[in-house]
């Protein structure tokens, strides 16, 4: 069985070759998919027959969101955190205990149900590409735990047993990293491909996280970084001297932490979601984009510091708080998205990418950011199948 998206007043394929700009728009479009693939791009009016089709109706089609940062395996949540928050108390990372206690407490299949309920709400809302990290575990056993249950929903799944020391290992960090890099590593490895560090005052430092990553490297896994989110620090200059995918957050950045991630194929993913649950400082995108670096966009979906799933919000926020025109917004949330996960195969329509696209309420990608809130996602296609 083939489908053919038909009627596409504008389409993203975020190839450049194939239309215009960065963003490679088509106008009166149509795409072909058969297995799962992308089959045919082209002029609607030179499409094929298919056994199927979805009518865009002159409405926008872009790839489907690449999520490429999110905790989705946890118990409870953290609204009353949240309400001090918003009534003043500051934001520390203390709170991750909290959710730690919880997700222990939870059985397999609470969790499988919790975040299973996360990864369909984040796919009405058009992401086709999720990275789900642990970090809730934080033992041997309740750390595999997470990675099995993650991948059940996703491939891309990142093992961050160093996101906090756990309460059992206060004051002994170093005999938490043995851990880490041991036993914790043996039994996390099998259902991971990535490895990640929460490097930041009061969490890993730069010593740490490096110990880490090296071995997380040596057994197969790929680097990323939570870095510079609270404050200045050494996790961007770490995540590019490992040649990590991503350097996530990069909230407080020096010129030469601008100048390496712009130098390197280390991706600097901006999450605006936890700056607007923290009512923090925001990112400046604008710096690492005219340096060179390349960005993406993720939603950073946890309880504590940014409890939304929704790409079009996180483009939104990227347009009006960190002033990304809505064309690198998209790009970001999409293609930049797919970088940090070094994939080719999604984030781009072109023929034999991944079937993944979302037809949007809307005459072109400009919505999303020119209508905050508003639910633009009206199909979405995943593996070559619509929704
Ligand atoms: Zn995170």
């Amino acid at each position: 069985m083939n489908l053919l998206v038909d009627r596409i007043g504008e389409l993203v394929t975020n190839d450049p070759a194939r239309g215009r700009g960065p963003l490679g728009l088509l106008r009166d479009a149509a795409v072909l998919v058969e297995d799962g693939r992308v089959a045919w791009i082209g002029r609607a009016a030179d499409a094929p027959a298919a056994d199927r089709r979805l009518d865009a109706d002159g409405r926008a089609v872009l790839p489907g969101f690449v999520d490429s940062h999110s905790h989705l395996v946890f118990a409870g949540d953290r609204a009353a955190e949240f309400a001090a928050r918003m009534a003043g108390e500051p934001y520390t990372g203390g709170g991750i205990r909290t959710t730690v206690a919880a997700t222990r407490a939870a059985s397999d299949d609470e969790l499988r149900f919790a975040a299973g309920r996360l990864r369909e709400e984040a796919l009405r809302q058009g992401t086709t590409t999720i990275e789900i990290k642990s970090g809730y575990g934080l033992s041997v056993a309740d750390e595999a735990r997470a990675l099995r249950i993650a991948r059940e929903l996703t491939d891309e799944t990142t093992f961050l047993g160093a996101h906090v020391v756990p309460a059992e290992y206060a004051g002994r960090a170093d005999d938490y990293v043995s851990l880490i890099c041991g036993p914790m590593l043996r039994a996390a490895a099998p259902h991971a491909r990535w490895i990640d560090v929460f490097c930041e005052r009061g969490a890993f430092d730069a010593d740490h996280a490096r110990a880490i990553l090296t071995v997380g490297q040596a057994a197969g896994l790929g680097a990323r970084i939570h870095a510079n989110q609270l404050g200045p620090g050494d996790g961007v200059r770490l995540a590019v001297e490992l040649d990590a995918a991503s350097a996530d957050h990069c909230t407080h950045l020096s010129d030469a932490d601008v100048d390496a991630l712009a130098s390197s194929a280390t991706v600097a993913t901006l999450l605006p979601g936890a700056e607007f649950s923290t009512r923090s400082r925001y990112p400046d995108a604008r710096r690492l984009l005219d340096a060179g670096a390349t960005v993406a966009l993720a939603t950073d979906c946890n309880p504590g510091s940014s409890y939304t799933s929704s790409m079009p919000f996180c483009v939104a926020l990227a347009v009006r708080e960190m002033r990304m025109t809505p064309a690198e917004a998209v790009w970001a949330a999409t293609a930049g998205g797919a970088r940090a996960l070094r994939r080719d195969d999604v984030g781009v329509l072109r023929p034999g990418a991944r079937a993944d696209l979302v037809v949007l309420d809307a005459p072109s990608h400009l919505h999303l950011a020119y209508r905050p809130g508003v639910p633009l996602i009206s199909d979405v296609v995943h593996n070559g199948v619509k929704l």
